[in-house]
């Protein structure tokens, strides 16, 4: 299938698709051994595409939901040889790495492929895919200490966007609270900071849905595909 030339660089994890668009413009990139610097050219599997005289490798795409579970790294390795997310994925050769993150002690959805071009649209600020995390909290909140996360919190020095919270059930003997939080941003910590910033803390964090997807069928540790249908809703 004949692809844009900046999309097919993207996917390679050479750069974004705008800064693959910059190469091309200052003439880094050939195919075919020629110079492309118009915008917008079709490649097709079978050309050779080269940047600053490198090829580039076009892989064969996979992308993959895993359910992390607590106390392993969003990463694919790890220097003081803790578990990692791709220790997960027993049976998967291509070289996946996971798609934004979720903290060593938060449990939940995690996408992972090897196709740059998707991960990077996917953690961009701008998409706006939703996701669902159901937090435990220390505390008991009344429906209006919550308020505020509906229309933004600060955090970090930044205001965050409009969020929406269900609180599923509370329990005043022990004094904790599970509460449903959907945000469509993916910021450093974002819940814990969210849920803080209205006076409480998180003891536990799971994440149980990314856009349309959801965790059905699946224990900690277990992972599977995504259909062509899953990964167009996600775009
Ligand atoms: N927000 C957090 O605080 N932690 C996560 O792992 C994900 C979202």
């Amino acid at each position: 299938m004949a692809e844009r030339l900046q999309k097919v660089m993207a996917q390679a994890g050479v750069a974004s698709r705008r800064k693959s668009e910059e190469l091309i413009a200052k003439g880094h990139v050939t195919v075919n051994g020629e110079v492309v610097k118009e915008m917008g050219l079709k490649v097709e599997p079978q050309d050779k595409i080269e940047v600053d005289g490198v090829p580039l490798t076009r892989e064969n795409f996979v992308y993959y939901m895993l359910y992390k579970p607590r106390g392993v790294i969003s990463a694919v390795s790890d220097d003081k040889g803790r578990q990692v997310v791709t220790d997960f994925l027993i049976s998967v050769e291509e070289r996946v790495y996971p798609v934004g993150r979720l903290d060593y002690d938060t449990s939940g959805l995690l996408l992972l492929t090897n196709d740059g071009d998707f991960a990077n649209r996917l953690t961009h600020p701008s998409h706006e895919v939703e996701k669902t995390y159901v937090a435990k909290l220390e505390g008991v909140p009344y429906p209006k200490d919550l308020k505020p996360l509906q229309t933004g919190v600060k955090i970090d020095g930044r205001k965050t966007a409009p969020a929406k919270y269900r609180i599923i059930s509370t329990d005043r003997e022990k004094q904790t609270a599970i509460v449903e939080l959907t945000i469509h941003e993916g910021r450093n910590h974002q819940v814990k900071k969210m849920f803080e910033a209205v006076g409480f803390s998180v003891q536990k964090l799971k994440r149980e849905q990314y856009g349309q997807l959801t965790l059905a069928g699946l224990q900690p540790g277990q992972y599977r595909a995504l259909s062509r249908r899953e990964i167009n809703a996600l775009l």
